[in-house]
Formats: structure tokens, C-alpha cells, sequence
């Protein structure tokens, strides 16, 4: 008999284990609460992208005359048609994993699932349906949704989620933009284009302050916000908000992150916005998903525990994603290849999850894009480095385009020549971060990303060039 999965969650961990299992024979049910595509299509990469793009149209035509275009008229955003665009983008996607679904048999239910067992799951549907699901194994793919703080406390109006800032049907004069993480980041720069004030605060010293990402990245992100006039605000804290007639006052304290502050960073100040836009973190989707009751252990904030074959505490449930909390990587191609990970252990394989080659890619102005060490993490792990580094500038491509910020920065390990991480910035670094990926995954050398003939004039010959610095 065909293995049953029930798969809880429809976002790309949940619809990417959903069809895998179904074309390796398995029978699915899929079980999702709001809309197919979850986070990633409805709230995440794919409508931030989209509004990216509308920002970067806007830049374009601002600049044309530095293309010998003349006469170009003043453009202008228009929010309810730039979000009616956004909708229409994630709805053509959704469609088509909803009739994904139907052409591989896969068995959507609408509404909460909750966890009673390895083999068996309850479905909370419309209207108080209930509804069981009876099967082998359960995939947990619920994802996470926004962190909100008692400081910062919101309203949905002058104090927003990423979730409020993608449905914005005017442009706020100033905003304020609490997280200088990812998600805060490329927000900043997507608003500053539309026209916004921003200022980003951060509560450690650096822009980006993920371990992943490269310091000298940080500081050239933070260098084009300065650039654009986005203001930043290292270090601090915002430890209070009212709102009042005029927007949100928000109050900045030192940050208790960092030591040794100087004196200018100790005071307190008072800054007013628009709109307050807090992006400091996210929290796991688990309320009502029976995890206590079935024996699913998690850890203190929340986030489920599994192994690295993904299997949690309970045999037979498995856990993909986001739920899976900021120990391993809250990336939508991180969620897939979990989803692909965890339906192989689910048929029988006994695979590990492999976090040593992940790519990431940030959407700001310039993009910025990496994978493997950095050269902090190289050094720390005792590999003898050495850092080849070029500036965007030189490529051909990149002036032709008139894209002339960013740097590409590879990290290789001296005594073997072997690649240990590549960090890029620069227009479209999210695609050419790929390249070297694949390398690593072949063990491939510096040498060989420099042996490798890249088609001229393009981006990717940045990684080329800085490969044969060595
Ligand atoms: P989700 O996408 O969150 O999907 C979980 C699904 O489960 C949801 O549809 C939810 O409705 C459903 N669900 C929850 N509980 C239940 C239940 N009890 N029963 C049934 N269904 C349930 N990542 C990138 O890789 N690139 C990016 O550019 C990027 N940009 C982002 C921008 C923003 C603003 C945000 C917020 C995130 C971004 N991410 C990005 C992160 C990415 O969206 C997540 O890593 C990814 O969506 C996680 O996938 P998932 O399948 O684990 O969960």
C-alpha cells in the first residue's frame, strides 16, 4: 500500500514536501489554514520582490537622463495600483500551485490542522467542521508570522508588520523602521525609493548584523542607505511609542547588545514618523497545533525541535521550515529542500539535512548575496585564508548598466586552493550567487572558477575576475 502523508502548512516547506511525495507514489494531504504559498508567496519574497521591482522601475526612470533619454515626465508611485500589481503577481502564483495540486492528486484541505499522532491528523475546517485525517506520517510546515513587542505596540495603522507595509495605499513622509535585519532592510530601501523618509534602527553595531553576512557587506549596505539619505540609528534601542495627532513618537535608548558605548550613544532621544514599521523577528506558527498534547518537544521560544533527519521527538513527525526556528535557516529555498529532505526519511531514506551550502540573498539596493564562511567564521575555524576582492565597478557589464556599486569577496581556504564562501553586492548578485554555490557543492577550487570561461560582458564575470586575483 502507498505511503499516506499529511503535510500541515502550504507554504514552500509544506507544497514542496506536498508534490515531491506524490510523485514519488505517496498519497498526500495537504492542509492549509489561509492561502496556498504561505508566508513566501503572500507576505514574504515574492510581493516584496514584486514591490522591488516597481522600485527599481522608479529609480530608472528618475535617472533616465544619465541614459540619454530626455523628456521623461516625473514618475510617480502609485500605491493602490503598485499593490494591486503585487496581488495580481502572488495571486497568478498561488493559482498555479493550486492546480499543481490537482494535477498531482495531492488532497487540499482547507482549514487548522491539529497534530493527534503520527497517523493521525484533525482538521479544523469552516463553520466548526471537523474533519480526520488518517495516514503513516505528518510533516509540520507551518511557518512563522511576525513578532510584535510590548514597546513597539501595534496598530496596524501608524505601527506596522511587514504584513501592513506590503498593503500600503499611500506613501508615509517618514517612516521609521524598527530592525535593521533582512526583512527591515530591504523595506527601507523599497520605501526610500517610493519616496519616504527613513530612518532604520538597529540595536547592534552594524547594518545586516547576521552572522552569515560578510562585515565588509554590512558596511557598503550602510554606506548607499547613507548614500540615499536613508539615516541609520546603531546601536539603539526604541524603547517607547505613542501615538499621537501628528504620527509616532518613538523614544531611543542605548542598546543593551553592545558594550562600550560611546557617549553620544548613551542619551536618549525622541524621534517622530508616519509610521513605525517594526521588523524584529518572527515567532513560530504552533498555537492550536496540538504539539504539547502529541509529545512534539520544543525548544523555550517555541520553535520545533527535530534531528537532523528533520524528525522531532515524536517518530513519524516530522518538522520543515520556518517552525523550525532561526537555528537552522529561515530562508523559502531553505524550507523546500527540508520539504524534498523530509519526504525521502518519510519513504525510507535516512538523509541528513545539509546547512553547510546555503545561499542568501538580500534585496536592497545594491543586492547583496552569499553562502559558505565568511571570512570571520574561516578565520574562526582555524583555515588559513586568504580573500580575493573586486570591485563591481570594473565589470563592463556593470557600467554599461550604470550599476557601478558593490564587490564580490571570496573566501578560500590558502593551503588547498578549495572555495569556502563567496560574498557578493551588487545588481542582480542574488542570481550570480549560484555559481559559486554550485562550486562549493563540487568541492571545486578558486582555480576552477577561474579555468571557467564566463560569457562577456556579464555580472557574473566578477566572480571570474576576482578568482584569478589569486
Ligand atoms: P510559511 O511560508 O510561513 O508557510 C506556512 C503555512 O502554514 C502558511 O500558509 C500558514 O497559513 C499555514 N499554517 C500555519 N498553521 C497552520 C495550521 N495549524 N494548519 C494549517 N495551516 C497552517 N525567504 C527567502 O528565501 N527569500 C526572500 O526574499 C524572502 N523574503 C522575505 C520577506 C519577508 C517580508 C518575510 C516575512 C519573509 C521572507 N522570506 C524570504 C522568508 C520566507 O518567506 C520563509 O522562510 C518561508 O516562507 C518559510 O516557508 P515555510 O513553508 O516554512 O512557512
Amino acid at each position: 500500500m502507498a505511503q499516506r502523508i499529511t503535510i500541515i502548512g502550504g507554504g514552500p516547506g509544506g507544497y514542496t514536501a506536498a508534490f515531491s511525495a506524490a510523485k514519488a507514489g505517496a498519497e498526500v494531504t495537504l492542509v492549509e489554514s489561509a492561502h496556498m504559498g504561505g508566508t513566501c508567496l503572500n507576505w514574504g519574497c515574492i510581493p516584496t520582490k514584486t514591490l522591488k521591482a516597481t522600485a527599481e522601475a522608479l529609480e530608472t526612470a528618475h535617472r533616465l537622463a544619465e541614459f540619454g533619454i530626455s523628456g521623461a515626465g516625473e514618475a510617480v508611485p502609485d500605491m493602490p495600483a503598485i499593490i494591486a500589481r503585487k496581488d495580481k503577481v502572488s495571486g497568478i502564483l498561488r493559482g498555479g500551485l493550486e492546480k499543481t495540486c490537482a494535477k498531482l492528486k495531492v488532497t487540499l484541505l482547507r482549514g487548522r490542522g491539529e497534530v493527534l499522532s503520527a497517523s493521525l491528523v484533525r482538521v479544523h475546517g469552516a463553520e466548526g467542521a471537523v474533519q480526520e485525517v488518517e495516514g503513516d506520517r505528518v510533516i509540520i510546515a507551518t511557518g512563522s508570522s511576525t513578532l510584535n513587542i510590548p514597546t513597539l505596540p501595534v496598530d496596524h495603522e501608524r505601527i506596522i508588520t511587514s504584513d501592513d507595509a506590503l498593503e500600503l495605499q499611500t506613501v508615509p513622509k517618514r517612516m521609521l523602521v524598527v530592525g535593521g535585519g533582512v526583512i527591515g532592510c530591504e523595506l527601507a530601501f523599497i520605501f526610500q525609493a517610493f519616496g519616504s523618509k527613513v530612518t532604520v534602527v538597529e540595536g547592534l553595531d552594524r547594518i545586516l548584523p547576521v552572522p552569515s553576512i560578510d562585515a565588509d557587506l554590512s558596511k557598503l549596505i550602510q554606506r548607499e542607505m547613507k548614500k540615499r539619505g536613508i539615516a541609520c540609528e546603531l546601536a539603539r534601542t526604541a524603547t517607547k511609542a505613542e501615538v499621537t495627532e501628528t504620527g509616532v513618537q518613538v523614544t531611543l535608548g542605548p542598546s543593551p547588545f553592545v558594550k562600550d558605548l560611546p557617549a553620544s550613544a548613551q542619551k536618549e532621544s525622541v524621534l517622530e514618523a508616519d509610521v513605525v514599521l517594526v521588523a524584529v523577528g518572527r515567532v513560530p506558527n504552533t498555537s492550536g497545533l496540538g504539539l504539547a498534547e502529541a509529545g512534539v518537544e520544543t525548544d523555550q521560544r517555541g520553535w520545533i525541535k527535530a534531528d537532523a533527519r528533520l524528525e522531532t521527538s515524536v517518530p513519524g513527525i516530522y518538522a520543515v521550515g520556518d517552525v523550525l526556528g532561526p537555528a537552522r535557516v529561515m530562508l523559502a529555498h531553505v524550507a523546500a529542500m527540508e520539504g524534498l529532505v523530509a519526504v525521502r526519511n518519510c519513504l525510507g531514506a535516512f538523509e541528513d539535512m545539509d546547512y553547510s551550502k546555503v545561499p542568501a540573498a538580500v534585496f536592497t539596493s545594491p543586492e547583496v548575496a552569499t553562502v559558505g564562511l565568511t571570512e570571520a567564521q574561516a578565520r574562526e575555524q582555524g583555515f588559513n585564508v586568504t580573500c580575493p576582492q573586486s570591485n563591481f565597478r570594473e565589470l563592463g557589464k556593470a557600467q554599461a548598466m550604470g550599476e557601478l556599486a558593490g564587490l564580490f569577496k571570496l573566501v578560500v581556504d590558502a593551503d588547498s586552493g578549495k572555495l569556502l564562501g563567496a560574498h557578493l553586492a551588487g545588481a542582480h548578485v542574488s542570481d550570480i550567487i549560484a555559481e559559486p554555490t554550485l562550486a562549493m557543492l563540487l568541492g571545486a577550487t578558486a582555480k576552477d572558477l577561474a579555468r571557467t570561461i564566463h560569457a562577456h560582458p556579464t555580472l557574473a564575470e566578477g566572480i571570474f575576475e576576482t578568482a584569478h586575483l589569486l
